[in-house]
């Protein structure tokens, strides 16, 4: 089954918060192996990605270290506001990417 853009979008971001890890601990003096596959893992997935939406994202993560995240329970794991019921339904099924209103993360549905 083909992913979603906004599954590719969550992958993205587990190896940017992957990427900025292991710098992390390369400035405490340690070698990291793998850095420079992730790096380049992180490339290819970038290419699958429409455009806007990459610099849509590339933007929100200038600014918020996890810009993409979980709703559960109709809760917004990144600043625990409600959101709608209605926005639920068509955020599970739909290609159209909501974002919060409150903290302005994109967000996805949990089953
Ligand atoms: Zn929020």
């Amino acid at each position: 089954m083909a992913k979603t853009s906004l599954e590719l979008l969550v992958s993205l971001q587990d190896l940017d918060l992957m990427i900025e890890e292991a710098d992390e601990v390369k400035k405490l003096g340690f070698s990291v192996t793998g850095s420079t596959e992730l790096i380049k893992a992180r490339e290819e997935l970038a290419k699958s990605i429409s455009r806007p939406l990459l610099s849509r994202y590339e933007q929100l993560r200038a600014k918020i270290k996890r810009a993409v995240v979980p709703v559960k329970d109709d809760i917004c794991l990144g600043c625990f506001l409600r959101q709608p019921t209605s926005r639920g339904v068509r955020g599970r099924e739909d290609e159209q990417i909501f974002t919060c209103e409150n903290c302005g993360r994109m967000l996805y549905w949990l089953e």
